[in-house]
């Protein structure tokens, strides 16, 4: 390894990976380091649903726009499949029907459409239509198996752009040029910090003063008992009443008054329906949202059983089998969806506080390295 970089990123994770890249498209001299033999964080556990539709409004659904381009300018160069387009957005209630008119009104709702139900099930055609009284199409969104991608980013960034990796390798310090590893001290010109859902390691007063906690989620992949095509993510009213883009309109309180009458249970657990497709034709569905101070080891099986309730809700997919689950956390904030810190002029430390960083980490990447380079 050559003693000294323009950039030590921490963490392989999207979120430092995004960061890579920005820093090689400014012609910087990269290194990653990560504790981990490969990322094996919230980066290769989620949907891989980089979702625009939904972002919080203002800068947080721009950072999706500018994230969703920077993932369709590098999936074809570094192999990476993108398995379907677009979120469709069934509504069932009269009052999800009313938050999906009020965010097409939006500026955010632009490119997107009502649909028919008939017109839903072009897209997906396991969805049920009865009392669907219309669904929301959005073009916007693209979806890729995350533990494939991942690791082909990161030998991307190596391969093409000569990102070194130091994996195995835990970072115990960062101070000005110096940054202490498990296995000896690095030089760099700056160094970014993106360690997911760790407060402990660096910098945990800094962190402390944020008052994050850890969101811990459930998720499963469920194969359909015959094969069944899905031409977009899908979610539900459920989401029209979690999603910030959605919730966050006024017209969504009716929403959010009926589902938490309605669905008490499953509203306190954080539950709302996302259903993606892989390329083997299974379906990844989730998920849950469990608030605490470290992540929750132990998956709940109620939680897994009102997923699957949501999810027959709205999918007639009879014989259904769920063939794996898996729990996944990250940081949470409660007044913000990104944290970035600055400890020193030449170092940054990173979150996505919101639970979107597929959808949104090549474009903070990209204002991080800004920050430093300006
Ligand atoms: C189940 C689940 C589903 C999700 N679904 C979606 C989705 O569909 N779309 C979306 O946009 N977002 C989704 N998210 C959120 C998204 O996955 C996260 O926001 C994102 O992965 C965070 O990336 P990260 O790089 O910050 O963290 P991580 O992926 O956790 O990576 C952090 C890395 O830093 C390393 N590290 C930490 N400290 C050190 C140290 N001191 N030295 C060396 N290495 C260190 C860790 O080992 C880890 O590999 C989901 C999250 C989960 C858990």
């Amino acid at each position: 390894m050559p003693a000294t970089f323009d950039l030590v990123v921490v963490g392989a994770g999207i979120v430092g990976l995004a960061v890579a890249l920005a820093a090689v498209r400014k012609g910087k001299k990269v290194l990653v380091i990560e504790r981990n033999a490969k990322a094996v964080g919230a980066s290769i556990r989620n949907f891989g649903f980089i979702t625009i539709s939904g972002q919080k409004a203002g800068d947080h659904w721009a950072r999706a726009r500018r994230a969703r381009d920077v993932w369709a300018e590098v999936v074809g160069e570094a192999g990476i499949a993108v398995i379907h387009t677009g979120s469709l957005l069934p509504a069932y209630r009269p009052e999800a029907e009313a938050v999906m008119e009020a965010f097409l009104a939006t500026p955010m709702g632009a490119d997107c459409q009502r649909l028919t139900p008939a017109e839903a099930l072009t897209h997906v055609p396991s969805l049920r239509a009865k009392n669907m009284r219309a669904a929301l199409w959005s073009p916007h969104e693209l979806r890729v198996e995350s533990r494939e991608a991942i690791p082909k980013l990161a030998a991307w960034l190596e391969q093409r752009h000569g990102v070194r990796f130091q994996w195995n390798t835990a970072v115990t310090a960062v101070d000005g040029t110096r940054i202490d590893t498990s296995r000896g001290p690095v030089e760099a010109g700056a160094c970014v910090v993106c360690p997911g859902d760790d407060f402990s390691t660096l910098f945990p007063e800094r962190i402390a003063a944020y008052g994050l906690r850890i969101c811990t989620l459930q998720m499963l992949r469920v194969m359909p008992a015959t094969p069944t095509r899905f031409g977009a993510a899908v979610m539900s009213d459920l989401s029209y009443g979690r999603y910030e883009g959605f919730a966050d309109l006024p017209e969504a309180q009716p929403l959010i008054a009926r589902l938490d009458a309605e669905l008490a249970e499953m509203r306190g657990l954080g539950i709302h329906l996302i259903a993606v497709q892989s390329a083997d034709g299974s379906l990844v569905v989730g998920d849950s949202h469990v608030y605490g101070d470290a992540p929750e080891p132990f998956a709940r099986e109620r939680i897994d059983t009102l997923i699957m309730e949501a999810f027959d809700q709205i999918f007639d997919l009879p014989g259904r089998q769920v063939i794996g689950r898996w729990c996944g956390s990250y940081a949470s904030a409660a007044d913000r969806v990104v944290m970035v810190d600055q400890p020193a002029d030449n170092v940054r430390l990173v979150m996505v506080t919101g639970g979107t960083g597929a959808s949104t980490g090549f474009a903070l990447g990209e204002q991080v390295v800004d920050s430093l380079y300006a």
